[in-house]
């Protein structure tokens, strides 16, 4: 049998050796990756493991899914734990959503990705990859939204949107009746569907912030799996040690031959 994310968290809900044996490998560089973008780096990365191991955390509450599903909790957990044992520091500038609405009207939804993207303290270049663009398109749009925002705040920071991103985050997280659902972003991600033609989605997506911040963290789950390498047995046993797993014990051959 193929041992996969589901069985994982079924595992892990019951507290069995067998799902943190797989997280560990598979998991823990992306956590990695979350506490470098969001929080101050690996000086965190230890205390960030030990809450998702402690049992009234992640998978109390966490029903099997698929990998991307799953991979979207972890990094809300992530940012959750981030927030009580290293808290961003409070921006200069506030930003509340009501000023980001007005000031950026009339961009387009893409526009509005790109400058979500920010919040989420992607540079030019890492927004350009994910939304599959260039980077003077989105340095563009940035520029545009810049001066918008410019007109409506008192005062103005490079640092305003990625400053104010965590609390932007949180002011976005209530949804609405019409909210779509993860599907809807997946089958746009994977261009099983696109934006163009389907107006009704469009004109939703495009005046919900809710939205856009989903649609935005989905395209980092998937961007974040992408480009996801496990660790090596080597890379995994300190971390196998912080949750008190015992050694990995796996045939001769397995491990010459690098299978199982
Ligand atoms: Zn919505």
């Amino acid at each position: 049998m193929v041992y996969t994310c589901y069985e994982m968290i079924r595992d892990c809900r019951e507290n069995r050796p067998e799902g943190w044996s797989y997280f560990v490998p598979n998991y823990v560089p992306v956590v990695q990756k979350l506490v470098r973008r969001y929080g101050p780096g690996d000086s965190v990365l230890e205390g960030v493991l030990l809450a998702i191991h402690s049992p009234s955390n992640l998978f109390a509450s966490l029903d099997p899914a698929p990998e991307r599903v799953f991979v979207a909790a972890l990094r809300q957990q992530v940012l959750e734990i981030l927030d009580e044992i290293a808290p961003p520091a409070q921006p200069d500038i506030a930003l509340d959503l009501e000023t980001l609405t007005a000031a950026l009207d009339s961009l387009t939804l893409v526009e509005k990705q790109a400058v979500w993207l920010e919040t989420m303290r992607y540079t030019a270049a890492e927004t350009a990859t994910l939304l599959r663009t260039s980077v003077a398109t989105i340095q563009k749009i940035r520029d545009k939204a810049g001066e918008s925002i410019r007109a409506k705040t008192d005062g103005w920071s490079i640092t305003l949107l990625a400053g104010n991103g965590r609390e932007l985050g949180r002011l976005a997280a209530p949804d609405t009746p019409q909210c779509l659902p993860v599907k809807a972003f997946l089958d746009v991600i994977d261009g099983r569907t696109t934006w163009r033609g389907r107006e009704e989605m469009d004109r939703h997506v495009n005046g919900c912030w809710h939205c856009i911040d989903h649609f935005c963290r989905m395209v980092e789950v998937v961007e974040l799996l992408r480009r996801l390498q496990p660790l090596s047995e080597a890379e995994a046993e300190p971390f196998r040690k912080l949750w008190g797993l015992a050694a990995e014990k796996r045939p001769a051959w397995k491990r010459l031959f690098g299978a199982g």
